[in-house]
């Protein structure tokens, strides 16, 4: 249903210079004509925002084989603007990441890769958000990662799948949340088709004072974990060595809870 050469809009929540979203450009560049339009630094866990009170930069950045841009604004940011006109060729797809730690459950709803990969979908160009769970996260491990080629396998499946996407289409409105497991190729599974999960998160508050007795916090605690044995989930698919391929729609509603708020007979 595209022309042979595509033009595949990539971006990520890490910033332009992350790891990830090089091995994802790079995967991506034999699918179609490949433009990155990226953050100029790393909004990890910033969520889906427009940013609407300040002006917002866009500029060249030198990508070898493909056109590049670097943006003030936030990832979901980037992704408008891409789309409202910067990016002048109609781009066929939108792929986020690769974010170094695993989206899963309702990491969704925090998620800057998420984010990009929703905007797209508001577009109506299909989307895939694609991360890689990854003991400790954080920038050495992003580092270490890249170095010894981790990213190699997810960034080759979603290639695969972004070459499916183009041929085949998703419905409007809707996106897929890819996460593989922190594993080399000869170690994964598979690939599973799930439904979202639950994550149980682990934060605590931890007070601290600063140098003048006034009180700030940070949310610390251990990294999430979730339900991994209910079978089918994203969370359980990645614990058990799958890629996981979960389709996202961005209609939130609750249908089971339509009849019971009638039965309340609300009134003004
Ligand atoms: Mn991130």
């Amino acid at each position: 249903m595209q022309t042979s050469h595509p033009t595949i809009l990539v971006t990520n929540d890490d910033g332009i210079t992350a790891p990830g979203i090089r091995a994802l450009w790079q995967a991506l560049m034999p699918v179609g004509n490949v433009v990155v339009f990226a953050p100029e630094r790393n909004w990890s866990a910033a969520g889906h925002s427009k940013t609407l009170h300040k002006p917002l930069r866009a500029d060249p950045y030198p990508i070898e084989g493909a056109r590049g841009f670097v943006s003030s604004g936030a990832p979901s940011d980037c992704v408008a603007l891409a789309l409202l006109g910067l990016v002048e060729s109609p781009v066929a797809l939108v792929v986020s990441g690769i974010n170094p730690t695993a989206n899963l459950g309702q990491d969704i709803t925090y998620s800057g890769t998420l984010a990009a990969a929703m905007e797209a979908a508001i577009f109506g160009i299909p989307a895939i958000a694609v991360s890689m769970e990854a003991a400790g996260g954080g920038d050495a491990r992003d580092r270490a990662a890249a170095a010894a080629g981790e990213y190699a396998p997810v960034a080759a499946f979603a290639a695969r799948l972004a070459g499916q996407i183009l041929r085949e289409g998703l419905p409007r409105h809707t996106l897929l949340n890819i996460n593989a497991p922190g594993l080399p190729a000869a170690r994964l599974r598979g690939v599973a088709i799930t439904r979202l999960g639950m994550r149980v998160y682990r934060d605590e508050l931890v007070r601290r004072q600063d140098p003048r007795g006034r009180a700030y916090y940070w949310i610390g605690g251990e990294a999430p974990s979730g339900d991994v044995e209910r079978v089918g989930t994203d969370i359980w698919a990645v614990a058990h060595g799958y890629i996981s391929v979960t389709p996202i729609r961005l209609d939130m509603t609750a249908p089971d809870l339509l009849p019971i708020l009638e039965s309340w007979n609300l009134t003004l």
